[in-house]
């Protein structure tokens, strides 16, 4: 089946010029980009892309689009988000096929809806592709269920990171108390203050975390500590990753498919 057959099967909407499509690019592994995204790929004038995505993607654009870099990157200045807006509703303005790739889902901590919102405010027509997020897909690379019967009925989604870089003002021991998950994003500098407010609330400092790095990336890493260890770990983990704070965590000694997979398909 070729890309037209498939786009036909599933009823895939056809990219109409001078629209904005959000798209979310899953959390690495490129292969977890959604039919959807793909096809949008295929028809896309311009794709403005963040750090975070699989650059592979970006082969799959027709010929002649446009890749404008979107993100942050080490050492370089990032991109103003009011810079970004302005360029998506300028070039839908000028009828262009605009996609505005973004790494997991593009409504999950990643300023998806302040992009979507500043379409909305200058009219232009825009479409929301969800994508993988980290925190489940990611976690799914590192065999961790990001819920399980025997472990958690419940998880929470906590940025460790408010739009001026400082640990969110929240209620640490409402979550301490509530939510047997958490699954933090952008978190690796806060971790020991987040350790030590949940400690403080009632968690147990040997209850199980994992610091999941470059999640469904080849150069992902798992370090799997404690609550009362969480900070340090997260201090000497590489940039990009999600912690996981629970009894979830455990489960990984049985699901870690990944590691299998690779032991088996290596060579001897
Ligand atoms: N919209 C994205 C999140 C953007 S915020 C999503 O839905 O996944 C950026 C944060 O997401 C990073 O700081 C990190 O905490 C997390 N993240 C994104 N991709 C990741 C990956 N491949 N591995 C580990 N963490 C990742």
């Amino acid at each position: 089946m070729d890309r037209t057959d498939i786009a036909h099967a599933l009823k895939l909407p056809v990219f109409e010029k001078g629209w904005v499509w959000l798209v979310g690019g899953g959390p690495g592994d490129p292969g977890l980009i959604t039919a959807l995204g793909l096809h949008a790929l295929a028809q896309a004038d311009f794709v403005l892309y963040d750090a975070l995505i699989d650059e592979t993607l970006l082969t799959l654009t027709k010929p002649g689009a446009g890749l404008i870099f979107a993100g942050k990157r080490a050492g370089m200045r990032s991109c103003k988000q009011s810079d970004i807006s302005a360029m998506l509703v300028d070039l839908a303005k000028q009828q262009k096929r605009v996609l505005r790739l973004k790494g997991g889902d593009p409504f999950v901590f990643g300023r998806g809806g302040e992009e979507a919102g500043a379409l909305a405010k200058a009219g232009i027509p825009f479409r929301i592709v969800p994508g993988i997020t980290a925190g489940i897909g990611g976690l799914a690379y590192a065999g961790i269920p990001v819920t399980h019967r025997d472990t958690n009925s419940a998880v929470t989604f906590i940025t460790g990171h408010d739009a001026d870089g400082k640990l969110p003002q929240l209620n640490w021991a409402g979550l301490a108390a509530g939510s047997p998950t958490l699954v933090l994003y952008m978190a690796r500098k806060h971790a020991g203050e987040i350790a030590a407010a949940l400690i403080a609330a009632g968690r147990r400092p040997d209850e199980p975390a994992a610091i999941v790095a470059n999640a469904a990336r080849p150069q992902q890493s798992v370090v799997v500590t404690t609550l009362a260890q969480m900070g340090d770990a997260a201090a000497a983990s590489p940039a990009v990753a999600i912690i996981v704070i629970g009894e979830n965590v455990k489960l990984r000694g049985e699901l870690d498919w990944l590691t299998r997979a690779a032991a088996e398909l290596s060579p001897g």
